[in-house]
């Protein structure tokens, strides 16, 4: 019988950390011992037992196996916080593909030496007489900063220190001989940065009135909670609408298991993060809970970790780092809008939070609620074939129905003489808003597109010429490339043929507003895009000044349609909603389908009905009309099938491997020797499902495309490559994952980088 090793790292402070070490499984433990635990190890000359984690299992021995020294034991229950966020970090290198340090500091706060707020107090030692005669002595000598300290303090017993040093202008010598002379002495105490407490308090009251749960409610919660309670927590998708009361059944869930002596994660997209959403989960849990986003400094943010783990609160709100928080005794996960793309971290370790959340909860005995309007296609699968329970809200209780949709065809437009960039169908609703005073949003879907600049003679288009993408137009007349800044002058004529006819398509949100305002010249707009949310807080500003009614149409890009409910708007215009269809992206049907369901929503949250207006050049397209018709499910059918057919996640996985180079040749060449040793293996089939593999080999068969040349073949002059492989099982991507990493090892690498993308969010 084959031996079996154990990679175990053994201290975390060790510099050798990404060489875990390898120690044999002795015979007892064989079938006991797994990944993601905790085991006791001789280590050193000694032989000093010490506390491991083990991060991997294989038969293979890469030392002396007479020298290789055997795993004692297996620590039995009692894993700890810090053992649990080792141990996920392990699991995060195995499945994603990373080094274990930059797995250990993505799981782990930064730990560098983080000044805490220090609060300084002068206490005085000597009574009020006592003080008032050495005043005496001090004004003979003229020490006036001195007489100012002593008469306060004669006055006060205890004065902060900034106090003193600030306003009483007293020099920090000065106060140092006071100490000395044994008048006063000086007190710091320190605490831990709170970010939410000044929030909370300027907020609303603190009462807080919780509605009584709608029967659909009541069942989700009880459900999630007898799980829990008889030990079985499991994972959860919740497919509701906005609006259905999902936020409420996941505060009554945290409030139940905090009251179970148990911590809670809620996980939101950065993005939802708004001032709205953060207040209600204030004013219900007030001080035990406290808010991690990317505007913390790494001060605040490692504080807020400090005070998960000794207990100061039990609530953490944040974006997908804040999985991470490391709560002694996590009970429940939620992550709401999880078919958000940001839920997938797009440096290494690219992990994604939802299966990340999963192996959390799991080590933590938790349980794990998703939910969202739109779920992805990975847990709407997931919940089909049972691995999550399903549960549906279908009513909205805020009351206001489904807005009634018009889809126009751009094509018909066109053919009918009308050039605008609004259909005759959305001007006709926009004039009758107007008049009647109600609120609009147009809505540019350029997810994915960049408005550029083309010759109409000869189809020139205008490029960087470091990044293989096209520059875009800007106000001032010069093109940009957005990926490393590099900016020219727009020029006159075609710099290939030299026609006069060079220009750009004008999609942006700037020349919609612009368009606007010559039909409507009274009209007051807002717009927000990626210019105008740069600033700190505007993305905040400009949703509460529509909120206002400040304006009569908010234009902008995908990130209107998130966040804010705007009881105002009754027309939703969704302008070229094809520009996302046809990103080169196996998701580009899913993603149009979500921002357009999500779009059209909009419209008629208040008390008058609302109306959409959808413009496509692809009316018929399953997305759009399942997106008109809000219908989830329709939707869901037939995307399921397109990746059934085309071997895409869910149906099957993916695992992208990205070689990037100063060197173009010597990058092509990494790559393609990296994908030739992935042939080897000698289980990879044709690149398209053949007729003439059996089920059973279909699924265990590995596909190979490419390599080739990045879609972004170069960024700041480092050429990109990279080739997929697909199977049925994740576990042999992350087999072909572990030879490449191997493989790498063997050769020295020097400017030549490799990264691992499993199911991969966004092509390369
Ligand atoms: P979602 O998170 O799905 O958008 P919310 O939980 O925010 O939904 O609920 C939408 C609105 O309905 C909120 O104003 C909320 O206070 C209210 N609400 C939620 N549940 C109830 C309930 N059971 N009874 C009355 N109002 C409720
Ligand atoms: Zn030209
Ligand atoms: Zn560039």
């Amino acid at each position: 019988m084959a031996e079996l090793y154990a990679d175990i790292i053994v201290d975390i402070s060790h510099e050798k950390l990404d060489r875990p070490f390898q120690y044999r499984v002795p015979e007892r433990l064989r079938e006991a011992v797994a990944a993601g635990m905790c085991v006791m190890v001789p280590f050193g000359n000694g032989n000093r037992p010490l506390k491991g984690y083990v991060i991997g299992l294989g038969d293979k021995c890469r030392f002396d196996p007479g020298k290789i020294k055997e795993v004692q034991d297996i620590v039995q229950g009692g894993v700890d916080v810090e053992d649990r966020m080792i141990l996920l970090a392990g699991w995060i290198r195995r499945n994603y593909g990373s080094t274990m340090i930059q797995a250990l500091k993505t799981v782990l706060p930064a730990k560098q030496s983080v000044k805490r707020l220090e609060h300084r107090t002068l206490q005085r030692l000597l009574g009020r007489e006592e003080i008032l005669s050495l005043l005496g002595e001090s004004i003979r000598k003229k020490q006036v900063a001195k007489e100012r300290l002593l008469r306060e303090l004669a006055e006060q017993e205890s004065i902060p220190c900034e106090w003193v040093t600030g306003k009483l202008g007293v020099s920090a010598q000065t106060i140092r001989s006071l100490e000395r002379a044994g008048v006063l002495r000086v007190v710091s105490t320190e605490s831990l940065r709170n970010p939410v407490k000044l929030k909370a308090r300027e907020g609303e009251p603190e009462i807080c009135d919780r509605p009584a749960l709608s029967e659909a409610q009541r069942h989700i919660v009880s459900e999630v909670l007898e799980d829990f309670d008889r030990g079985m927590p499991d994972t959860y998708l919740l497919h509701g609408i906005t609006g259905s009361g999902k936020t409420e059944v996941y505060m009554r869930i945290i409030e139940e298991i905090v009251a179970r002596g148990r911590q809670a994660v809620m996980l939101i997209p950065e993005i939802a993060l708004t001032y709205q959403t953060l207040s209600r989960f204030f004013r219900r849990f007030g001080d035990r809970v406290s808010v991690m986003n990317s505007s913390l400094s790494p001060g605040e943010k490692y504080d807020q970790c400090e005070r998960a783990r000794n207990g100061e609160i039990d609530v953490i709100i944040g974006p997908r780092s804040a999985l991470f928080t490391p709560f002694p005794r996590l009970g429940v996960i939620i992550m709401d809008e999880e078919h958000e793309n940001s839920y997938k971290s797009e440096s290494s370790p690219k992990y994604h939070a939802r299966e990340t959340a999963e192996e959390v909860a799991r080590l933590s005995g938790a349980s794990l609620i998703l939910g969202s309007a739109t779920p992805s296609l990975e847990s709407y699968y997931r919940a089909e074939t049972g691995v999550y329970k399903l549960f549906a809200l279908k009513e909205r209780l805020t009351g206001g129905s489904l807005p009634r949709v018009h889809t126009v065809d751009l094509r018909l437009e066109l053919r009918e003489g009308n050039r605008s960039i609004f259909s005759r169908k959305l001007q006709e609703l926009l004039a009758d808003r107007l008049e009647k005073g109600e609120q609009s949003i147009l809505f540019l879907n350029r997810r994915g597109y960049a408005g550029f600049v083309s010759c109409r003679a000869c189809g020139h288009v205008m490029k960087c010429p470091h990044c293989d993408v096209s520059l875009s137009e800007h106000k001032n007349g010069m093109l940009m490339c957005h990926y490393c800044g590099y900016s020219e002058p727009k020029p006159a004529a075609c710099p290939r043929c030299g026609s006069r006819y060079i220009s750009g398509f004008k999609a942006g949100t700037q020349q919609i507003e612009e368009k606007l305002r010559e039909l409507f010249p009274q009209v007051r707009t807002l717009r927000m895009d990626g210019d105008t949310t740069r600033k700190k807080d505007s993305y905040e500003k400009i949703l509460a000044a529509f909120a206002n009614r400040e304006a009569d149409v908010l234009i902008g890009t995908q990130m209107i349609v998130k966040g804010h409910d705007f009881p105002g708007v009754t027309l939703v215009g969704v302008l070229a909603a094809d520009l996302s269809l046809g990103a080169n992206d196996y998701r580009a049907g899913e993603r149009t389908f979500q921002l357009l369901t999500q779009a059209v929503g909009r419209a008629g949250r208040g008390n008058i009905p609302g109306e959409a207006v959808i413009q496509t050049y692809q009316p018929e397209h399953y997305a759009v009309v399942f997106a008109a018709d809000q219908n989830y499910e329709g939707f869901y059918a037939e995307e399921i099938i397109y990746r059934e057919l085309g071997g895409y996640p869910p149906a099957a996985h993916m695992l992208a491997v990205q070689v990037f180079s100063a060197d173009e040749g010597r990058g092509a060449g990494l790559a393609k020797w990296l994908a030739d040793a992935v042939r080897g293996r000698g289980d990879v089939g044709a690149a398209s499902p053949g007729a003439s593999a059996a089920p059973q080999e279909e699924t265990e068969m590995l596909r190979l495309i490419g390599p080739a040349p990045a879609a972004i073949g170069r960024i700041n002059d480092i050429f990109r490559f990279v080739f997929y492989v697909k199977c049925a099982k994740y576990d042999k991507l992350v087999e072909v994952k572990d030879l490449l990493e191997e493989k790498m090892g063997e050769r020295q690498l020097r400017t030549e980088t490799v990264q691992f993308d499993f199911d991969p969010v966004n092509t390369m």
